[in-house]
């Protein structure tokens, strides 16, 4: 693959709807490369049945530059790597993958390193001592560690399911070798709040198929902080009573925008424009889920 022109793709399923192929291919070619950016969708011909490994090998014979991951191979996509950052390792999640001219695959997890950079752009200088998070997924795991690497020293997880909640406390905790992190249930969650400096929605609520707020938003002043990692819409009903509270936000755009601008990095060795990347996914429309 010459070095001029990019060959990337996004592994996963149902990403018919997906805007990375779009925010890749028009900042690929603002940067003066080419860029062809493919949907590797497992539920649609002609790949459907194929294994990751398969789809791994193709890419790698074929002469792509990258790969995103997404849902449902994220976790599986690891031990087929041949190297992994230790921030991906740690997490035991992989959401992008570059491909040395040799062939050599190295994952990396700009999930987090997205949410990060969102947080210091849109919240710098908040306090961060205490913070709650409502959603204990995917996206939850990444914004987790990210919090905790990031200024905030105790961090509150709540979860419809407990269970994951305490599970992805033991695993931040692991990693960053202190108790950063508590799992707790939604029981009182809104005193917990109210005590802290800032919360998190790591939960679908607030996207079109499910409106409303994981809490009562009555319990934020204009002391707290609130991010959202929902983009669709971008003003959730969240960002919404917390902006009419009085509080700092960040909306999810900033998260999905800066993972792909640090996938970009990776994929390239260029620093790609921030500002243009927003505004090209901010064009896209907010329709789609991913
Ligand atoms: P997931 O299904 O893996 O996890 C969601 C978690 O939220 C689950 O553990 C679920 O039990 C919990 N939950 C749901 N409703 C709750 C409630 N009312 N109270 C407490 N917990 C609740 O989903 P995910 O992959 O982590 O994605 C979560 C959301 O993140 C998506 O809906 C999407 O809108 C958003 N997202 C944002 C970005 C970004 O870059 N900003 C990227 C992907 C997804």
């Amino acid at each position: 693959m010459p070095r001029d022109s990019l060959l990337l793709g996004l592994i996963g399923q149902g990403l018919t709807l997906s805007r990375t192929p779009a925010l890749h291919e028009a900042e690929g070619l603002a940067n003066g490369r080419a860029t062809v950016y493919r949907r590797l969708d497992t539920l649609t011909d002609p790949l459907r049945g194929k294994s990751l490994a398969e789809i791994l090998d193709a890419a790698r014979i074929t002469g792509f530059n990258g790969l995103n991951i997404t849902h449902p191979y994220k976790q599986e996509v690891l031990p087929l790597l041949d190297g992994v950052s230790d921030q991906a390792a740690q997490l035991g999640s992989v959401n992008t993958v570059v491909i040395s001219p040799e062939g050599r695959l190295t994952g990396y997890n700009t999930d987090t390193s997205g949410f990060a950079r969102g947080l210091e752009e849109g919240l710098g200088g908040v306090p961060m001592a205490t913070a709650v998070q409502v959603g204990a997924g995917g996206v939850g795991n990444a914004v987790a560690y990210a919090l905790a690497t990031h200024g905030v020293e105790h961090l509150y997880v709540a979860d419809l399911e407990p269970a994951r909640a305490q599970a992805l406390a033991e695993s931040i905790n692991e990693i960053v070798g202190r108790k950063a992190v508590e799992g707790i249930g939604l029981d009182g969650i809104e005193e917990t709040i109210a005590g802290a400096s800032g919360v998190v929605n790591a939960t679908p609520m607030g996207t079109l198929h499910h409106p409303g707020t994981a809490f009562d938003t009555s319990c934020l002043t204009p002391d707290h902080w609130v991010a959202d990692v929902v983009y669709m819409p971008v003003e959730t009903q969240l960002l919404a009573d917390a902006r009419a509270r009085g509080c700092r936000t960040l909306d999810g755009t900033r998260m999905a925008v800066y993972q792909a601008v640090d996938a970009f990095e990776l994929f390239t060795g260029i620093a790609p424009s921030p500002e243009r990347m927003r505004q090209t996914f901010l064009s896209l429309g907010l329709a789609s889920a991913q």
